[in-house]
């Protein structure tokens, strides 16, 4: 008998597909050339949507313990991630007077890539990375790190220890927690009575509306829109008084939450703008969500078909990048070595290796230059600006960029 899975966050059974994506692997596990001929686990890559809460989410087929503990994605490998994170450290220390008597938490800070300018600063911080490979990297830049997954009883300790924090950062961390209600339960303990959190989280009205069913990976357990974030916060006891809606991964929410009783922090007019446009928009009915794999299915359908039209003319097609996301991607639409040669990356970690699943090596970027293919593929679309005028160079040979999401798209 098959069980029906049921919502992470209210318990309902789950009886509705978003998008069905097929069998994928973790899409952060590179295999390494002594791999290669071994078998690799493959998992269900398929989004159930809640009729109760409208929570997005994939079961968690393999255990937090599994994907995070070594990690591939250092997050100071981009330059316009770093970029993101000055100028909000910057923002959010103006707007909430952080300084050196504050204390700054921030859950899943990979390689202190954020903290870094808190403490620049002189702000007294701390991090909390599961990932020990990252997280040994944060230390070794002096930036305190517990490599710990984040949970009610870690901030009950923390609590204990006297570690409450005026302010909690929890960007790109909401998402990838399979025990939702744990986590937000531990950031309401672990947040002083005057204290603020923010959360920023990829936005499931974007992924709709954009197509970005790359954005889906085993990693990414939850998608949300502000609907149910609200909803969740609001069943722990944490209010959400503002929220501003960025550019960051295709479009993503930056909520900002509080205690209800902290009077000090009035609720913006965005708050009741967003939940309108959302309601405006179908997300609070189910036929909505039903009519996203279709679209799904075409963009795969259109991709293929270009692909396949410039290998008949004999062009050589290469890969920009390795990310999560473009695994997912090159899976589900089953592109390999048949269609891209190769792809670069300029995370050494992943140099060396090949994409997981599909087998596409992965080099140095140096690369490019010395085969000077006539396309080139770029995986993290999300990075397309900056990565366009990294490589425009390939324009001296006549090369072109394909971006593949919202639909594939030629850039001379
Ligand atoms: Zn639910």
């Amino acid at each position: 008998m098959i069980t029906c899975p049921r919502c992470r966050f209210c318990k309902t059974p789950l009886q509705h597909t978003l998008v069905d994506l097929g069998m994928s692997p973790l899409c952060e596990s590179y295999v390494s050339a002594d791999q290669l001929n071994r078998m690799e686990p493959f998992y269900p890559l398929r989004v159930h949507v809640c009729e109760c809460c409208f929570l997005a989410q994939l079961e968690a087929y393999v255990s937090p313990e599994d994907i995070f503990t070594e990690y591939a994605y250092f997050s100071s490998y981009a330059d316009s991630w770093l970029r993101h994170a000055k100028s909000y450290t910057d923002m959010m220390a103006e707007r909430f007077g952080i300084g050196p008597g504050s204390f700054v938490i921030e859950l899943a800070s990979n390689d202190g890539y954020l903290l870094q300018y808190f403490v620049e600063k002189g702000v007294p911080v701390l991090g909390i990375e599961p990932a020990r490979n990252v997280a040994r990297v944060a230390i070794e830049r002096g930036i305190p790190t517990l490599v710990e997954f984040f949970g009610e009883q870690l901030a009950e300790k923390l609590a204990a220890d006297g570690k409450k924090a005026d302010f909690i950062v929890g960007n790109n961390v909401l998402a990838q927690v399979p025990g939702l209600n744990d986590f937000v339960r531990g950031i309401k303990v672990l947040l002083k009575s005057r204290g603020v959190a923010t959360l920023e989280f990829p936005h499931l009205v974007r992924l709709m509306d954009e197509n970005q069913f790359d954005t889906i990976y085993h990693e990414h357990f939850s998608y949300f829109s502000f609907f149910a974030a609200e909803k969740i916060l609001a069943a722990h006891g944490l209010t959400i008084f503002d929220v501003e809606e960025l550019a960051t991964h295709g479009g993503s929410l930056r909520i900002y939450a509080k205690h209800p009783e902290d009077a000090t922090k009035p609720i913006t007019a965005r708050v009741g703008e967003l939940r309108a446009r959302e309601e405006n928009a179908g997300l609070t009915r189910m036929r909505t969500y039903l009519a996203f794999s279709e679209k799904v299915q075409e963009t795969k359908r259109k991709l293929l078909e270009f692909l396949i039209k410039v290998k008949r003319e004999g062009k050589a097609v290469c890969g920009y990048g390795a990310p999560g996301k473009g695994n997912t991607l090159l899976n589900y639409c089953g592109i390999r070595t048949d269609f891209l040669d190769y792809t670069v990356d300029r995370n050494p970690y992943k140099q060396g290796k090949f994409t997981p699943g599909t087998h596409i090596p992965i080099f140095s970027p140096d690369r490019i230059r010395e085969t000077q293919p006539d396309y080139l593929f770029i995986l993290p679309w999300n990075f397309k600006d900056e990565i366009m005028e990294q490589m425009s160079y390939i324009r001296d040979w006549g090369g072109k960029f394909i971006v593949p999401i919202p639909e594939v798209r030629v850039y001379a």
